[in-house]
């Protein structure tokens, strides 16, 4: 079971390169599991006991199983579709000494240097017209014909091991893509993306950079797992595992697990964490339990919210950079983050539950906190609670290279957190 588990999530992984292709595996496995899809622009009709999922903009899923009475609570778990990456300019192609190069932008914080020399596929969506006339998305992904982002010798930059890797955000941050049009009537991009959609127009694209190399084990006993994309898909996986573990109703509780894109720009999307899209999706489900306005209220009240996403572990390198009593080690377990700035939404209310929930499950439990004179990430959960009023915590397994192009954990960290989300959801907080 534990390594199906992580070759589940492997395969997760090499299969998501984008936000949208995450949530298109999400709904696949969802539908197979017997979850039905709710159209945000039809009508809803939702019976006691099912499993439901609704997506915005394609990159952001929205699942719960509907319970048997009307729900007075909500025990949500939430993370991200997205990662830091690089997107192509919207007239990307232009051409210098015999080179096709492709022009990029930065999206979110990636660490850029890890970018370099590795082979890139591109993938995203397009939005092409079909034959009859119609705007039709299609995802895209192209892993035959890499780019790559040469990194300039040493001989031409002799300092660069001792001052460092600085990319200029313009001119050094461009992909070679080829040497020559394989058709002179349109770009090589173009060419590209007649390879997956045919020779229909394509009208307007999100298309983002993507290492190619595939997850793998790291370690003697395949103790570790390297990928690009860990943050957040190994949250995003172990939360769709925890509720499929337990997806049975629950009497008055509703189980719902959200996967929010635009996390690495600031949640500020009509697909965001900032966005209604899930304050909208609870008041439809209790509109449809023939519930008030004021149930309502009273529901996002007695709710909880995990917010998942990956944490610091300390570095074998860099111990210095931890607070020296909150040193989160890869494969000691779920880590529960602080700040007393309320960038992580954990407080001693919402902690305690995540504390007695691990007691209870024999799951290990590590603390982060930033040092005093580092500053602290953030993510949703944050956002979550400004926007909704819920109680949230901010929790998630410890990795290293946060925000490379290839990140690493530690596979006992995963089952951990599949285990906690399940007793989360099953255990209904006894
Ligand atoms: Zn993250």
């Amino acid at each position: 079971m534990a390594v199906e588990q992580i070759e589940d999530l492997m395969t997760f992984l090499d299969a998501s390169p984008t936000a949208w292709h995450a949530v298109d595996i999400l709904k696949t496995q969802l539908i197979a599991r017997g979850f039905s899809f709710l159209a945000e622009g039809e009508p809803w009709k939702i019976l006691p006991g099912k499993g439901y999922f609704t997506i915005k903009n394609g990159s952001s899923l929205c699942a719960f199983v509907a319970p048997h009475k009307a729900p007075s609570k909500v025990h949500l778990a939430a993370s991200h579709t997205d990662s830091p990456s690089l997107k192509l300019k919207p007239a990307a192609e232009f051409y210098r000494d015999s080179m096709v190069l492709w022009g990029l932008e930065i999206y979110g914080g990636p660490l850029l240097t890890s970018w370099l020399n590795r082979d890139l596929g591109i993938a995203g969506r397009v939005v092409i017209q079909n034959q009859k006339g119609d705007l039709e998305e299609k995802l895209i992904r192209l892993d035959l014909h890499p780019c790559v982002i040469p990194q300039l010798a040493i001989h031409l930059d002799p300092q660069v091991n001792d001052t460092g890797v600085l990319l200029h955000k313009q001119n050094h941050l461009v992909a070679l893509a080829s040497l020559k049009l394989p058709d002179e009537n349109i770009s090589y991009l173009e060419w590209l993306l007649h390879q997956a959609v045919g020779k229909h127009a394509v009208l307007a694209s999100d298309l983002f950079l993507f290492p190619l190399e595939s997850a793998s084990f790291v370690g003697h006993g395949r103790e570790m797992l390297a990928s690009y994309r860990i943050d957040s898909l190994a949250s995003v996986h172990a939360i769709w595992k925890g509720l499929e573990l337990s997806a049975q109703a629950a009497d008055d509780c509703l189980k719902m697990a959200v996967f929010w894109d635009n996390e690495e720009v600031g949640s500020s999307t009509a697909q965001g964490a900032a966005s209604p899209f899930l304050m909208h999706t609870l008041e439809r489900i209790l509109l449809s339990y023939g519930k008030s306005r004021e149930d309502y209220f009273q529901l996002l009240e007695n709710s909880l919210c995990l917010s998942v996403d990956l944490a610091h572990a300390v570095h074998p390198n860099y111990p210095e950079r931890h607070d020296p009593l909150h040193q989160p080690v890869l494969g000691k377990g779920v880590v529960l983050k602080s700040n007393a700035k309320q960038r992580y939404a954990s407080n001693a209310r919402t902690a305690a539950v995540i504390s007695r929930l691990c007691q209870k499950a024999h799951i290990p439990l590590q603390h982060f906190v930033s040092r005093g004179d580092m500053p602290c990430g953030s993510t949703i959960g944050p956002i979550h609670a400004t926007l909704t009023g819920m109680p949230t915590v901010d929790i998630g397994s410890p990795q290293l290279s946060m925000h490379a192009a290839r990140e690493l954990m530690a596979c006992e960290d995963h089952l951990s957190m599949i285990r906690l989300i399940s007793a989360f959801f099953n255990r209904l907080l006894a």
